[in-house]
């Protein structure tokens, strides 16, 4: 991890003498947002925070991808059908790779740089339609498409922080950095621009799709149906303003004007019945 980053950042910094600041960042990043970090660096990032969760079966038990093969089957084919909206900008850099925990008791999903995505049973379980599953889905995919981990983590510590790290070559507090990410990511919580962000992308994938485009809403419209507004539920936690985000998910799709007829097809109950 830490040779990686001075290797690659070293590039980076070089690259930024060489040419200049700002024009650099805007001729290399496809989202024209300033970002110090590759997407090699998201993938390398993902790869590592994938790698400790797989080696913590305990708090992560990630469901067995042969034992399961039908539900990771039926669940890659929702998230397929995502990344061949033609909107996702990272759709061939990075991994895509959907894991399912397998806990009932959380109802959460979290994405890591790179494309890494978990979903627990818990969520899914929770969720009434496969237009709900895949609007968080989406939203999730957003979250590592839009890599938000690495713009966060950069406003978190500041450009001049990081470029002094580089510049000073001090590995301890590079290391520091990178368990920090590893450590925080499940729990990552993101500013509110960051969630509109990825709600407004998850309607944009979907409006692309079979699906109803606002179907990101369901779950925050279950939770108000429930009166659980206020409850304290893991993915809430991280994602405030449920019952807010339904009115400015609606809001998103009607400026696009795409449909929000629910699709909602059987294979969704059938998919719950896979799980154990
Ligand atoms: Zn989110």
């Amino acid at each position: 991890m830490i040779i990686f980053f001075r290797g690659k950042m070293k590039k980076t910094l070089i690259l930024i003498l060489i040419s200049g600041l700002m024009p650099w960042f805007h001729s290399c990043d496809k989202n024209e947002n300033l970002n110090l970090f590759s997407t090699e660096d998201d993938l390398t990032l993902g790869h590592q925070v994938a790698q400790q969760i797989a080696s913590d079966p305990a708090t992560f038990p990630i469901l067995d991808r042969n034992d399961y093969a039908e539900a990771y089957a039926y669940m890659n084919q929702l998230v397929d059908r995502i990344l061949n909206s033609g909107e996702v900008v990272y759709r061939d850099e990075f991994v895509w790779d959907v894991h399912i925990i397998n806990d009932d008791s959380i109802l959460n999903a979290f994405a890591a740089p790179g494309g890494y995505i978990y979903v627990y049973t818990g969520l899914i379980k929770y969720l009434d339609a496969e237009d709900h599953f895949v609007g968080i889905l989406g939203h999730e995919i957003a979250h590592a498409d839009l890599r938000h981990a690495s713009r966060q983590l950069q406003a978190q510590y500041g450009i001049s922080f990081l470029l002094s790290l580089l510049i000073g070559g001090d590995p301890g507090a590079l290391e520091q950095i990178a368990g920090q990410i590893a450590g925080t990511l499940t729990g990552l919580k993101y500013s509110r621009e960051y969630e509109r962000e990825a709600d407004a992308r998850s309607v944009r994938y979907l409006a692309e799709t079979v699906y109803a485009c606002n179907g990101a809403a369901g779950f925050f419209s279950k939770i108000e149906s429930e009166g659980k507004c206020n409850a304290n539920i893991v993915w809430l936690s991280t994602h405030p303003d449920p019952c807010q985000r339904i009115e400015s998910i609606n809001e998103m799709a009607a400026e696009i004007q795409c449909s929000t007829d629910d699709l909602d097809p059987p294979s969704y109950r059938d998919f719950i019945a896979l799980l154990p």
